[in-house]
């Protein structure tokens, strides 16, 4: 396959900034992209050359006790046992005993979007780029939040995951949902496509959250996690009766769904409202520095022409 797009992702940055020792020589980043089939084995019988494809992060196997539940995130067949962790993913350190520079050779690993032979990236492609990732992901957090009839879903942190999390709550039937980020640009975007904004300066995303809901809701955590968070009140969650939900995102699991919204004419997830920047791989040092610093309001930083 040939890789004609890639989008640096918030997980991305934690390689860029605090986790960057963990990265070797060769490592290679990036677990959004999409691009061209070039050539299929003939195990594949689904794809052919020519047909414009995008990959989930989370590499599975498709067949395992997991996979055939959904688990993507869990596939048996990718899992690092001597880390004690879960399925691999795309464009994570060797050192870390994922798998850096993705090689695809399986159809289970793509998920085709269109029959095209023309390798230029357009705005149409841009959207379904984002089934590789952040769009699966703000899906299942919603999905996960479990809002009941009449409820309200408070999104907290409104980058890129957070600005479709608003936008599939709404498509979801969540009735009101609230947007809350520190960055005025972000607000700016929830707000035309949510019910509200809260501008909550300097605050503890996963305490907030805790404090925020209901008695008797449901937190439900996006992204990625590693290491240990400050000590949890397990007296405010027990009392509340809060049930929490978390894990990767399951991205396979949800991409049949919502591939119909990603190609609706209409844009019903307004998808093409979401990328800022759009720069060629020579400039990708300077992409990751401007995403980190939230630079312009950035949202989503794409590099068409990769390859
Ligand atoms: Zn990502
Ligand atoms: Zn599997």
């Amino acid at each position: 396959m040939r890789v004609t797009s890639a989008a640096i992702c918030g997980s991305d940055l934690h390689l860029y900034g605090v986790l960057g020792a963990y990265l070797r020589r060769g490592d290679v980043l990036g677990h959004e992209f999409m691009g061209i089939v070039e050539e299929v084995g003939s195990a594949v019988g689904d794809l052919r050359s020519g047909d414009g494809v995008v990959v989930p992060f989370n590499i599975s196997c498709g067949h395992c006790y997991y996979c055939k539940r959904g688990l993507f995130a869990q596939c048996e067949t990718t899992q690092n046992r001597d880390q004690g962790a879960c399925a691999s993913s795309s464009g994570t350190p060797a050192s870390t005993g994922r798998s850096p520079a993705v090689r695809p050779s399986s159809s289970a690993f793509l998920t085709r979007t269109s029959a095209r032979s023309n390798c230029r990236p357009t705005v149409k492609d841009e959207r379904f780029s984002y089934l590789s990732d952040i769009l699966p992901t703000a899906w299942q957090g919603v999905c996960y939040a479990d809002v009941p009839p009449g409820g309200t879903l408070a999104v907290i942190g409104l980058g890129p995951v957070g600005q479709l999390a608003v936008r599939c709550a709404r498509r979801q039937g969540v009735e009101r949902v609230l947007g809350v980020d520190l960055v005025d640009e972000r607000l700016a975007v929830a707000a035309r496509h949510g019910d509200e904004v809260v501008d909550l300066r300097e605050v503890d995303a996963l305490h907030s959250a805790i404090e925020a809901v209901q008695r008797g809701g449901t937190v439900s955590i996006s992204g990625v996690y590693g290491g240990a968070t400050d000590p949890m009140s397990m007296m405010t969650l027990f009392d509340k009766g809060v049930t929490l939900r978390m894990g990767q995102c399951h991205v396979r699991r949800w991409t049949d769904e919502l591939l119909s919204l990603v190609a609706a004419e209409d844009d019903v997830l307004a998808c093409e409202d979401l990328a800022t920047h759009r720069l060629p791989l020579a400039d990708a040092a300077e992409a990751y520095a401007m995403f980190r610093d939230k630079r312009d309001g950035c949202k989503v930083v794409r590099q068409p022409g990769l390859g």
